[in-house]
C-alpha cells in the first residue's frame, strides 16, 4: 500500500495545527460523564509530540449524533476537561467548531497551547462534507493531522473535505492502525487466523469473504456461527440468524473447502432461554441446540479448539465476541479466546512472536473488561473503520492522506 504522509516530515513550531480526534466517546445514559476514554487516551502521543513541537494544536472531534443541531448534552466542554487531566495541562475550549468564537481562541493560542473546538456535527455541513464549510475550517489551520481512525470510513467535511484545503498528514495513532491492519492484508506472518463473531453478521462476512486468500484458518462464533449451523441444515432454536444470508454462508464454506482453509465453528454450545442476568442455561452439541433456547456462547470444547488454533498461530485478527459477554457467565468463551490470544505475546516469549489485532467496539471493550487490552498488539480504536478496512474497502479519511 502506498504510505502515508508523516507527521514527522512537517515543520509544527509555532503553526497552528488543525487535527481531527475521534473523541466519540460512551457517555453514562444516567449521569452524562465519560464512560470509557481510551480513544482520548489513545491519541495522546501525537498531541503530547506537538505541544513538545511548540504547535497551537487546535483539535476538533464530533460527539454521539446531534444530526446538525445542537444539543447541549453532547458538547464537547466536558471533553476538553478530560483532555486537560490526561495531559496535565489546561485545555482551552470554543463553544463553535467555526466562526468568530473559534476563530477568536485560535488567535489567542500560543504555541504548546491546546484547544478543543465544539462538537462538528452541530452543523449539518459536516457530514454533508461541504465544500464551504470544510474550508471554513480549514482556515483555522496550517497544517492539518488527522488521527481519527475511528471515523476514517466517512468522507465528512473534518475526514476528507479539510484536507483539499491545506497540507495534510496521518497522526501517530492513524499511522499505526493502518500498518497494522495493512500488514495483516498485506503481509501477515503466517499461519494466520481470522475470528470472527458478534451480531452484525452481514459486515463479517465481506470481512471473511476478502480475507479468504490470506488467511490459513478461520474460527466462527458468537452470532455470527448460527447462520452457518443453520445453512449447514442444523436447527438452531432462537438463536440469532440471518436468514438471508444462508446461500452466502454456503459460499464461504464451499470456498473455504475449495481454497483448503480451515474454517471451524462451534461444536458445541451454551444456550440459554433469554438474554438476561439469571436467564437458565446448559451445555449442549450444536446438533442438540432445544427449539425454545437460542446460543449465547461456544462451549467448552469448542473454546478448548479454538484456544489451541490461537495458540499455533503467529497472525490473528480479530472482530467480534464470541459469546454475550456483556452478560456473565456467557462471557466465558470470549474470555478464552482473549487469554488465548494473551498468552501469544505472554512475557519471556520473544515480542515479535506473534501479532494480534482486535478490532471492533464490542471486542475492544470485551478485552478491556477481561483486563487484558495491554496485551494484544494492536486494539484498534475504529469498530466500522477496522471492519471496512479488513473487507477491503478504500476509507476515504485514509486515501486522502497517502503519497
Ligand atoms: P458486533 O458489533 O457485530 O461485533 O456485535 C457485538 C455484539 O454481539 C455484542 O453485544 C455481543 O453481545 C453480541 N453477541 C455475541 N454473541 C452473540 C449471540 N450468540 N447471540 C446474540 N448476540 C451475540
Amino acid at each position: 500500500m502506498q504510505s502515508l504522509r508523516r507527521l514527522q516530515d512537517f515543520e509544527v513550531q509555532d503553526r497552528r495545527v488543525l487535527m481531527r480526534v475521534d473523541f466519540n466517546v460512551p457517555l453514562d445514559k444516567k449521569t452524562g460523564a465519560i464512560s470509557d476514554d481510551r480513544r482520548i487516551r489513545a491519541t495522546l502521543p501525537t498531541i503530547q509530540w506537538l505541544v513538545k513541537g511548540g504547535a497551537k494544536v487546535i483539535l476538533m472531534s464530533h460527539l454521539g449524533r446531534p444530526n446538525g443541531q445542537v444539543v447541549e448534552q453532547l458538547s464537547m466542554r466536558l471533553i476538553s476537561i478530560r483532555l486537560g487531566e490526561l495531559l496535565g495541562c489546561p485545555v482551552m475550549y470554543a463553544a463553535d467548531c467555526v466562526g468568530e468564537s473559534a476563530e477568536a481562541v485560535v488567535a489567542a493560542l500560543a504555541p504548546g497551547e491546546v484547544l478543543l473546538l465544539e462538537n462538528l456535527r452541530f452543523h449539518p455541513e459536516e457530514e454533508a462534507n461541504d465544500p464551504l464549510f470544510a474550508k471554513r475550517l480549514a482556515s483555522l489551520g496550517d497544517l492539518y493531522v488527522d488521527d481519527a481512525f475511528g471515523t476514517a470510513h466517512r468522507a465528512h467535511a473534518s475526514t476528507e473535505g479539510v484536507a483539499h484545503f491545506l497540507p495534510s498528514c496521518a497522526g501517530f495513532l492513524m499511522a499505526k492502525e493502518v500498518e497494522y491492519l495493512s500488514k495483516a492484508l498485506e503481509n501477515p506472518t503466517k499461519p494466520f487466523l481470522a475470528i470472527t463473531g458478534g451480531a452484525k453478521v452481514r459486515d463479517k462476512l465481506k470481512l471473511l469473504g476478502n480475507l479468504m486468500d490470506q488467511v490459513d484458518g478461520m474460527l466462527i462464533g458468537g452470532g455470527m456461527a448460527y447462520t452457518f449451523l443453520k445453512a449447514q441444515g442444523l436447527e438452531i432454536g432462537t438463536s440469532i440468524c440471518e436468514g438471508g444470508l444462508l446461500e452466502e454462508a454456503r459460499r464461504i464454506l464451499a470456498a473455504a473447502k475449495d481454497k483448503g482453509v480451515e474454517l471451524l465453528l462451534p461444536v458445541d454450545l451454551v444456550v440459554a432461554s433469554g438474554l438476561e442476568h439469571g436467564s437458565p442455561y446448559e451445555t449442549v452439541t450444536v446438533e442438540r441446540i432445544p427449539v425454545e433456547m437460542g446460543g449465547v456462547d461456544i462451549g467448552p470444547q469448542t473454546r478448548a479448539i479454538f484456544a489451541d488454533r490461537i495458540r499455533q498461530a503467529k497472525t490473528v485478527v480479530w472482530n467480534g465476541p464470541v459469546g454475550v459477554f456483556e452478560i456473565p457467565p456467557f462471557d466465558a468463551g470470549t474470555r478464552a479466546v482473549a487469554e488465548a490470544l494473551a498468552s501469544l505475546t505472554a512475557p519471556g516469549r520473544a515480542a515479535s512472536d506473534a501479532t494480534t489485532i482486535v478490532g471492533g467496539g464490542d471486542t475492544a471493550a470485551a478485552v478491556e473488561k477481561f483486563g487484558l487490552a495491554e496485551r494484544m498488539s494492536h486494539v484498534s480504536t475504529g469498530g466500522g473503520a477496522s471492519l471496512e478496512f479488513l473487507e477491503g474497502r478504500a476509507l476515504p479519511g485514509v486515501e486522502i492522506l497517502k503519497g
